[in-house]
């Protein structure tokens, strides 16, 4: 997309975060600054303006803050998928394979509709194993997930290419190799 290049030099690599050996790419940055903000937003906002969704749901936790913003600007409501525990409401739940253990992720069972047609946004897509989870929650509900979108792609960990397998399309603004 435009602006690709610019967006990604505004994005902060911090080598051996949260445990040694990861470089950890780091959004805030892009959060931070205005202008890149306005961009990132903007970005997404065209590239979905006139796609006739019905939702915007966004990922614990930073997918909230471009998921929200997002949804705003579409005219649509938001929903939020969260870690295991946060929901107060009825839930459905997604267990997925962590590198070390395992991770849940629910989502209000009245959250979308069935035939809703949804947008999907998290940050980043390291092994894909969130972006699917959270895809798989809408899945049950009777949702379409009509796009799964992300700031950054990790190609190396196989998260895209495990998410193009299942045949969920990706949008992602760019990828550190
Ligand atoms: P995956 O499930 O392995 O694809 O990991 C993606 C999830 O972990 C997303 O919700 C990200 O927020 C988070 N994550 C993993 N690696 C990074 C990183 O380098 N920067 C920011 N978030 C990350």
């Amino acid at each position: 997309p435009l602006y690709a290049d610019y967006l990604q030099s505004h994005i902060r690599t911090v080598p051996d975060w949260p445990q040694a050996g990861v470089m950890f790419r780091d959004i805030t940055p892009l959060l931070q600054n205005p202008k890149t903000f306005r961009l990132l937003v903007d970005t997404f906002v065209h590239r979905y303006m006139d796609e006739k969704l019905d939702m915007v749901a966004g990922v614990d936790a930073r997918g909230f803050i471009l998921g929200a913003v997002v949804a705003y600007e579409l005219n649509l409501g938001f929903v939020p998928i969260r870690k295991k525990g946060k929901l107060p409401f009825l839930t459905v739940a997604e267990e997925y394979e962590l590198e070390y253990g395992s991770a849940t992720v629910e989502i209000h069972t009245d959250a979308v509709k069935a035939g809703d047609r949804v947008l999907l946004i998290d940050d980043l897509v390291a092994t894909g194993g969130t972006m699917l989870a959270a895809a798989k929650l809408l899945g049950r509900l009777g949702a379409t997930v009509v796009e799964a979108a992300a700031i950054v792609d990790l190609p190396e960990l196989g998260g895209s290419k495990l998410i193009a397998d299942n045949h969920l399309p990706l949008f992602t603004i760019c990828d550190f190799a």
